[in-house]
């Protein structure tokens, strides 16, 4: 059954559960489904998604709003996600997602406990919180500073979380970490040709500070759009943008198959 289907409110995430939680045996689960990873180097490879809820950043295009912007979930502990995750007897691949999915301590027994039973496991983060952990491959998407969240752009309120998210949404340190210690991907959300600039001043930072070289082709650019609608205004003109720049173009192949649909 998808967790989703139970999922309910908390006071304890009312203010977005973005402090990182000192429970160790248990997650704000937002949902937990299987399908097809829908972005990256392992798009199209069947996987178990666990959604946790809560996030430090509140990007204004966030595609998981009830795990930034008004999140909600229910508490598992880490041997039900796993016994729900085995439940899906052909996946092999485990995606662990959000919301920032590093701001819980838990996070770190999941993938240990993965680890033991043989799952490939993707972490998809923001990229400003470094866990010691088996990680298979890290997914780091580092917010731009076009997903600030400012008055003209709040989706749920006058901007009121515009600084906090500017003076979060870049840490190089916890960048540099993810990078150097694990196998990764640098996946950037693109609107236009205005994004470019920024993402090659943070990529020159970045290599600055990494002994691990980062390539052209470890870098993904994906085009902003959570719906297909959206999509068909950005995704040619971030596909011609990744060829102009020789990185990677990602799909976002859940949205093409399934829209906006919740579990995919
Ligand atoms: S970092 Fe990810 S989960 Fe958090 S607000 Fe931004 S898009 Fe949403």
């Amino acid at each position: 059954m998808p967790v989703s289907d139970s999922v309910e409110r908390s006071d304890a995430t009312a203010t977005g559960g973005d402090t990182p939680s000192d429970a160790t045996d248990a997650l704000p689960i937002n949902e937990l489904f299987y399908s097809l990873q829908g972005e990256g180097t392992l798009a199209g490879v069947p996987s178990v998604f666990v959604r946790t809820s809560g996030c430090n950043l509140r990007c204004w295009f966030c595609d998981s709003y009830h795990t930034s912007w008004e999140p909600t979930h229910a508490w598992l502990d880490v041997a039900a996600i796993v016994e729900e995750i085995e439940s899906y007897d052909t996946a092999d691949h485990v995606v662990l997602t959000g919301g920032e999915p590093m701001i819980h301590d838990a996070s770190v027994d999941l993938l240990e406990t993965l680890d033991d039973r043989g799952y490939h496991t993707t972490v998809e983060t923001n990229g400003t919180i470094y866990r010691e952990a088996p990680i298979d491959l890290a997914s780091i998407s580092p917010k731009l500073a076009s997903s600030t969240p400012t008055a003209e752009r709040d989706p749920k309120g006058d901007g009121e979380w515009a600084d906090r998210h500017e003076a979060a949404r870049i840490d190089l340190d916890a960048l540099g970490a993810l990078v150097d210690d694990y196998a990764f991907q640098l996946k950037f959300v693109v609107t236009d040709g205005d994004d470019m600039p920024e993402i090659h001043d943070l990529l020159a930072e970045l290599r600055a500070v990494t002994e691990t070289p980062i390539e052209d082709d470890d870098v993904l650019l994906m085009p902003e759009g959570a719906t297909q609608e959206r999509l068909e205004e950005t995704r040619n003109r971030v596909a011609d943008l990744a060829m102009d720049h020789g990185f990677r173009y990602t799909p976002r192949l859940h949205v093409d198959l399934w829209n906006d649909a919740p579990e995919t």
